[in-house]
C-alpha cells in the first residue's frame, strides 16, 4: 500500500525537514505554504466574524509554516519518520500518516501512469546570477523543465533539461 505523508513544520524548518525526507529516500514531494496555529495555542481564542478580524488574527498570532507531502510505499513510512524525528529533535513537528487506497495519474496524453516525474522544490543559498548577493535560490524542477529564481532580487533562470529519466525508456541517453 501508498501512503500519503504530511509533515507539518514551522518555516525555519523546512531544510532540516526536507534534507530528513531525501536522506531518507522519498522520490518526490510537493510543498504548501501555510499558517497555522497549534491547538494549544487556539484553545481559548474566539474571533469576531467580520472577515477583517479573521484576516488580522491570523497575522498577529498564526504562525508561518509549510507541509511537506509525500506519496510513499508503507514499508518504507517507519523509515522516514525516524529519519525526520531525529532530524526535528525538540523542535514542533506533526505527521501524518494517511493510506492511500488508489492513485490515478494523466498526463493529458497518453493513458493514464502511476509513474510520473515529480516537480521539484528546494532551495539553496548561493551567490545569485543577477544581484550577485548570497541569497536563497528556489529551484523548481517540473518534468524536463527547470526554473531558478532570486528571493532577493526574483530575477529568474529557465533551463530545458536534456535527459529525463522516465522508468522503462532509455531514450535520451545519459
Ligand atoms: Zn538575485
Amino acid at each position: 500500500m501508498k501512503v500519503h505523508l504530511r509533515v507539518f513544520v514551522e518555516i525555519e524548518n523546512l531544510g532540516k525537514a526536507m534534507n530528513a525526507l531525501t536522506d531518507a529516500g522519498i522520490t518526490g514531494f510537493y510543498i504548501l505554504e501555510y499558517k497555522g496555529m497549534s491547538p494549544q495555542d487556539w484553545k481559548g481564542f474566539s474571533i469576531k466574524e467580520d472577515p477583517k478580524s479573521a484576516i488580522g488574527m491570523i497575522r498577529d498570532y498564526a504562525t508561518d509554516a509549510v507541509l511537506i507531502c509525500s506519496v510513499v510505499d508503507e514499508e518504507r513510512v517507519d523509515g522516514i519518520i525516524e529519519s525526520v524525528e531525529e532530524a526535528l529533535k525538540g523542535e514542533k513537528y506533526t505527521i501524518l500518516e494517511v493510506p492511500i487506497r488508489k492513485i490515478i495519474v494523466s498526463n493529458g496524453k497518453h493513458e493514464a501512469k502511476e509513474d510520473r516525474a515529480e516537480t521539484w522544490l528546494l532551495e539553496k543559498e548561493v551567490p545569485c546570477f543577477y544581484c550577485g548577493e548570497n541569497a536563497v535560490q528556489r529551484i523548481r524542477i517540473d518534468m524536463n523543465k527547470g526554473k531558478i529564481w532570486c528571493t532577493n532580487c526574483g530575477a529568474a533562470r529557465y533551463y530545458t533539461l536534456k535527459t529525463v529519466e522516465v522508468p522503462g525508456k532509455s531514450e535520451g541517453g545519459k
